[in-house]
Order: structure tokens, then C-alpha cells, then sequence
């Protein structure tokens, strides 16, 4: 007999980023580990139908899957932690997102004649969306985005209280997140916001099965009564999230405090322990790295933190693929286009990830042009790919003007432009190239095998992308010629379309570009390739120089 579907909502409550997003995928992680197929799904209150055109100083970075969904980040977090589970756009969704369906479907006669409401019309919206991004699999976990006490939040809740009543509440289990400040001055961790909290989860109808309080240090047992007392629970259902230092200790610390025992036990899902061999593994690397090794990230100094939350993890996790803590430097570029390249003197790589707009991109430059005269270590990520060949353009093959579209719109020699089929859009802002394409990778280059093909291992791969612009194909044999090959090209189905997707330079020990977004793909029980490779030329060049 087919087990009946199981489901997990998680809401959070007092504060915005306590960890809900963690705190879910690491419920997704420890519920996989004991053999469940798990899938998650994250319901976000704003009304942007999704956040590709949101600014990331807001909102963090933009996740994007195969499919070219352009998600939130916690789905970052979700692929990180959830070994199999595949994502498409039906695991991240948007008020924006439901209210476009519901009024399209009311345009089109959908709702014959009725009122339309927030309840039924938008909460079954809610509900279908729900139970489309929960398919085959025996677990989701549905993530709740904002703050319950949000009016925004208010259709997502009303639909998981009615979602728990349609599926039966034996399959349902709610988790809510808050925080236990404690307060140095009175010696004491404050129970009173939760109990706020979870008072106004109740007062619309959803009591909580679990609680996680978030706090500096472990909660003691009275703690737990007294918040199971107020909130309606046993102190057995209070769990502490307890600050760690690396997130991927934070499911093990729930499993060391019984989390997924007790979700099992509620929601009557028989497995055995979870299996937590390679992830222990992994922690324990963290934890102590044999090496640490230095890396420099230029960028906008505003773009840091969120911005780039996918690229700090690949380089955490291509550190434990080599046994070293990778420590991140942010480079500001825009202090190196005032000529201070002291910064880039002390790292042993040199990394500029993806961006846009022109701003800081000539301090960027700079640093490419230092990493390639210095033979020091360097990746470049999509505008980091971009940049680099701009950066040999101008100061290897004398083409003294040599820019991007992006920034020179009219430029003479631009060796980075809009695609061919973008051109025509151009008036409309154009459209970005989004999600996963074949990567055709090149095994070597005069007898020597190229740093794509030695990380890579393979000549057929699939990579994620978001971006409007793209090398020049007609400079390609100058550049190549002045040594700068094309290592990595996509080829589409017609066998017009040839891109540029990596280069590199084989007489430097280990300089790089992609024109997608290997960090997107990386986990930490699975380094990205690039990323460890990179880690690695870093390692060496470190040896050396102290040598
Ligand atoms: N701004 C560049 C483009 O649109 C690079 C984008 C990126 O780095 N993601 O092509």
C-alpha cells in the first residue's frame, strides 16, 4: 500500500532572519537521511510574481534552477541540504504569483459568475500550488516566508490551516521558529515573545506541533516548561536552535536534540535512524580543516552578505573538498580603481563573481589584469568571464577600447554584447538567458588538457545561467591566437548558435571563466568541480609562495 503523503509547514515568528530558511532545510536534510523522499516548497508573501526583477540589497541573492525559475534564496539553502530532490518553479511561488493565476483565471470566466475571494478562491489558488510542488514525494516541507503576525503572511496561513483539514491531521505537522533572546542584564532568556508569537498563530487557528527557539545557548528544561505551558505543548516539543558556527551543523544539533525522532513519531513515519556518515564527515572537516587558504572576492562593497550566498557556500564546500577552511576577503573594487591593489597582494586567489551594471567594473579589471600578470590563481564568474576578456582585450591584444555592451551601448569594440536574438528585443529591455544549457568542454589545447576538462572530467556537461550579454564571436581567433582559448562553448540544437561559456589561459597556472553560475549546483556532500579545482591552484600557489 502507497504511504499517505506527509507535510510539514514551517512558519516564524518575533523576528525576520532568525534561520527559518536553514532550520527547514535542515529538517528536509535529517528526514532524507532516514530514507524518506523529500521535496520543499517556499510560499513567499510579496507581490512580485518572483524576485528576478527584485534589487538583491533587498532581497539576497536570485537562485535559479534548471528550469530558469528565478526563486528565492532559501531554495539555494533547500538544494544544499536535500540531496535528490529536483526543483522547478513549482517549489517557489509568490502571493504575486497566485493572485496573477486567480485574476487570469477570473478574465477568462474561470470562477462563472462567483464573487471572487481571498477565502475560498486565493487560498485554494494556495492550495493547488501547494500540492503541485509537493508531487512524488513522501515529505514536503513548506516553508512560510515573512513573519506570522504580518498581514501579508495572512491567505498562506489561512491556506495551511485549511490544507491541515483536507489531508488530515495526522499528515500534517506544524514547526514554528521563534527567537529566546537572552537578556545579560536580568541573566535570563525571555520566553515572552514566543508566547506572543505563537498566540497569534493560535488566534488564526494553527496550534503549533513544535516549536525551535532560536537562541545563544541551549534552552534548560524549565525554559522548555514554562514555553510549553503558555503555548499548549509538552516541554518535549520544545526544541532549541541553538547558535552554531557552521550551518551545516545545525541539522546534526537537531538530530543530537531528538527533531526528527519526534517528527517521525508524530506524523507516524516508520524509518530507521537517518544515515549522517558523509554528512558528519563533512561537518567535522569544517570544523577542523588541516589548511587555511585565503581568497579574494571583488566586488561592490554594498553587493556582499546575501548577494553572493551561493558563491561563499561553493567556496566553503570546494575548501572541504580540498581539507581547508577557505577564508573570503572581500575586495572592494571600487577602492582598487583608486590604483590600492595592496589588497590582492596577501590573497592566494583571486575571484570576481557575477554582477551588473558598470559600477566598480574597472576596479574589477584591474584586479583581473594583477591576477594574470602575477600568475596568481583566478576564476571568473559570468560578468567575471566577461571582464576577463575585456581585461585581455585591452592589454594583450592592443584592442585599446575593448568594453562590454552593458556599459558602452554605442561602443566601437565591444567584445562583450547582446546576443544576436536579444538584439531585436533591446528596445524592450531585452531577456535574459536563463537556467540550464549543454556545455560542450574542449579536452585539451596543444597536448595539454584543458583546466575545464581536468575539473569537469567530462566533455558533455550542464550548467545554469543567468545573463543578457555574451562574448564577440569574431574576436574569437584573436583572442585565441594571443593565448586565451575558448574552452567550454554551448552549441544549440540549430548549430547557429556557438557561445562562449568558458575560456581560459592555458600558459597561466590556473585562470578561469565561466559564463554561468557553477555555484548554483554545488553542495556541500558534492563540491562543485571548479570550485575544488580552484581551491586547489589556490592551495599550491599558497605552497609555493611560502617555499
Ligand atoms: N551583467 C552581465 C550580463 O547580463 C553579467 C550577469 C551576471 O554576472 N550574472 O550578461
Amino acid at each position: 500500500m502507497k504511504r499517505p503523503q506527509k507535510f510539514i509547514f514551517v512558519t516564524g515568528g518575533v523576528l525576520s532572519s532568525i534561520g527559518k530558511g536553514i532550520s527547514s532545510a535542515s529538517i528536509g536534510m535529517l528526514m532524507e537521511a532516514r530514507g524518506l523522499t523529500v521535496t520543499m516548497i517556499k510560499m513567499d508573501p510579496y507581490l512580485n510574481v518572483d524576485p528576478g526583477t527584485m534589487s538583491p540589497f533587498q532581497h539576497g541573492e536570485v537562485f535559479v534552477l534548471d528550469d530558469g525559475a528565478e526563486t528565492d534564496l532559501d531554495l539555494g539553502h533547500y538544494s544544499r541540504f536535500v540531496q535528490s530532490a529536483t526543483f522547478t518553479r513549482k517549489n517557489s511561488f509568490t502571493t504575486g504569483r497566485i493572485y496573477d493565476s486567480v485574476i487570469r483565471r477570473e478574465r477568462a470566466g474561470g470562477y462563472l459568475g462567483e464573487t471572487v475571494q481571498v477565502i475560498p478562491h486565493v487560498t485554494d489558488e494556495i492550495k493547488d500550488h501547494i500540492r503541485a510542488g509537493s508531487q512524488n514525494a513522501d515529505l514536503a516541507i513548506i516553508e512560510v516566508g515573512g513573519t506570522v503576525g504580518d498581514i501579508e503572511s495572512l491567505p498562506f496561513l489561512e491556506a495551511i490551516r485549511q490544507f491541515g483539514q483536507d489531508v488530515g491531521s495526522e499528515n500534517v505537522l506544524y514547526v514554528h521558529l521563534t527567537l529566546v533572546p537572552y537578556i545579560g542584564a536580568a541573566g535570563e532568556l525571555k520566553t515572552k515573545p514566543t508566547q506572543h508569537s505563537v498566540k497569534d498563530l493560535r488566534e488564526i487557528g494553527i496550534q503549533p506541533d513544535l516549536l525551535l527557539c532560536r537562541s545563544d545557548r541551549a534552552l534548560p528544561v524549565d525554559v522548555k516548561k514554562k514555553i510549553g505551558l503558555f503555548c499548549n505543548l509538552k516541554p518535549d516539543q520544545v526544541f532549541s536552535a541553538k547558535d552554531v558556527q557552521s550551518i551545516y551543523e545545525l541539522p546534526l544539533y537537531f538530530h543530537e536534540e531528538g527533531l526528527d525522532e519526534k517528527i517521525s513519531e508524530i506524523l507516524g513515519i516508520w524509518t530507521g535512524k537517518p544515515d549522517l556518515k558523509s554528512w558528519n564527515k563533512m561537518v567535522s572537516v569544517v570544523r577542523s580543516p588541516s589548511a587555511n587558504v585565503s581568497i579574494g572576492v571583488v566586488g561592490k562593497y554594498t553587493d556582499w552578505k546575501d548577494t553572493y550566498k551561493s558563491l561563499s557556500e561553493a567556496l566553503v564546500h570546494g575548501g572541504v573538498a580540498n581539507n581547508a577552511k577557505v577564508e573570503v576577503e572581500f575586495i572592494d573594487s571600487e577602492a582598487l580603481e583608486k590604483g590600492d591593489v595592496s589588497s590582492l597582494k596577501s590573497v592566494s586567489a583571486i575571484l570576481v563573481p557575477g554582477g551588473f551594471g558598470e559600477r566598480g567594473v574597472e576596479g574589477k579589471i584591474r584586479a583581473i589584469q594583477y591576477a594574470r600578470e602575477n600568475r596568481i590563481p583566478f576564476f571568473g564568474i559570468c560578468l567575471g568571464l566577461q571582464l576577463a576578456v575585456i581585461e585581455f582585450a585591452r592589454n594583450v591584444c592592443g584592442i585599446k577600447q575593448a568594453s562590454s555592451a552593458e556599459f558602452t551601448p554605442n561602443g566601437s569594440q565591444n567584445v562583450v554584447d547582446l546576443m544576436e536574438s536579444q538584439k531585436a528585443v533591446r528596445d524592450k529591455g531585452g531577456t535574459m538567458r536563463l537556467g540550464s544549457y549543454d556545455c560542450e568542454i574542449l579536452e585539451s589545447h596543444s597536448n595539454q588538457k584543458t583546466k575545464a576538462f581536468l575539473a569537469y572530467g567530462s566533455k558533455e556537461i550542464q550548467e545554469r545561467h543567468r545573463h543578457r550579454y555574451e562574448v564577440v564571436d569574431t574576436y574569437r581567433a584573436r583572442f585565441q591566437e594571443a593565448g586565451l582559448i575558448v574552452s567550454g562553448r554551448h552549441l544549440a540544437a540549430d548549430k547557429k548558435t556557438d557561445l562562449v561559456e568558458m575560456i581560459e589561459i592555458p600558459a597561466h597556472p590556473w585562470f578561469l571563466g565561466c559564463q554561468f553560475h557553477p555555484e548554483f549546483l554545488s553542495k556541500p556532500l558534492r563540491p562543485h568541480p571548479l570550485f575544488s579545482h580552484f581551491i586547489g591552484a589556490a592551495l599550491e600557489f599558497q605552497r609555493k609562495k611560502k617555499a
